[in-house]
């Protein structure tokens, strides 16, 4: 093979690779402190149950449920809101990537609930991948853990693609195990959704804003019906695609 054509592959392979990197590892603005809008995406969707549980809601329910309480108590403490879906609907991992680096001064929060085999597992961790992103999980998890009862498994990277391909601060919230008794039985209870969507508004406003200025809406009471209760236990949909 002539050398100049030899070149030309390897040109072509370092090329690609750059390509690649780039891809993996997008620069990321680090609107922690300055964000004006604040991308909600529920985990899940559609034919992607995500968690599912045999006589509770599966995963997909109960996380949209707990993203729109957080859309509302944000947009009540004058944030700008997005919501990667606020349906059941099934979205694509890169179309919640694409939503989420549209926004300008953003910060993004993805609500999940956790599943394990053994169900003794039970706790909150949030996740993160860029630098800028780590405050905002450790405030999301140090105000979880207020929650009475609470377990504490911790605050980890890890390479989801709607963190590792962000270009704003991002996290990724597990709002306990549906798996767990205690804690599957907690997220049947809208009070509870409600208590985890306080908490986890109450760290993004901190974060923002600092401490104390995030005021709890007075409306836990007189919340409408719950969308994530099942009627008779069995939800009638079927086990889907694996987390995450
Ligand atoms: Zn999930």
């Amino acid at each position: 093979m002539p050398r100049s054509i030899i070149r030309l592959i390897i040109v072509g392979c370092v090329a690609s690779l750059g390509a690649c990197s780039t891809l993996r590892a997008p620069a990321v603005k680090n609107t922690s402190k300055t964000f004006t809008t604040v991308v909600v995406d529920a985990g899940h969707g559609g034919k992607d149950t995500g968690a599912y549980r045999r006589y509770g809601p599966p995963e997909k329910i109960v996380a949209l449920d707990v993203a729109q309480r957080l859309d509302r108590k944000l947009r009540e403490s004058q944030l700008k809101t997005v919501m990667t879906r606020s349906s059941d609907v099934f979205i694509p991992l890169n179309d919640r990537v694409a939503i989420e680096n549209a926004q300008k001064k953003a910060i993004f929060v993805s609500i999940h609930f956790n599943d394990s085999r053994r169900r003794g597992i039970r706790g909150f961790e949030t996740y993160y991948h860029s630098g800028p992103s780590a405050d905002l999980a450790n405030r999301i998890q140090e105000k979880l853990m207020t929650i009475p009862h609470s377990a504490n498994r911790g605050v980890h990277t890890a390479n989801f693609r709607v963190l590792r391909l962000a270009t704003c601060p991002a996290v990724l919230v597990e709002c306990g195990f549906l798996s767990n008794r205690a804690e599957g039985g907690q997220a049947r209870d809208w009070e509870y959704r409600e208590l985890l969507a306080d908490r986890i508004a109450e760290a993004v406003v901190e974060q923002r804003y600092g401490p104390g200025v995030y005021r709890a809406s007075s409306q836990v009471a007189a919340q409408s019906q719950p969308q994530a209760e099942s009627p008779s236990g069995g939800t009638g949909i079927a086990p889907g695609t694996p987390h995450r």
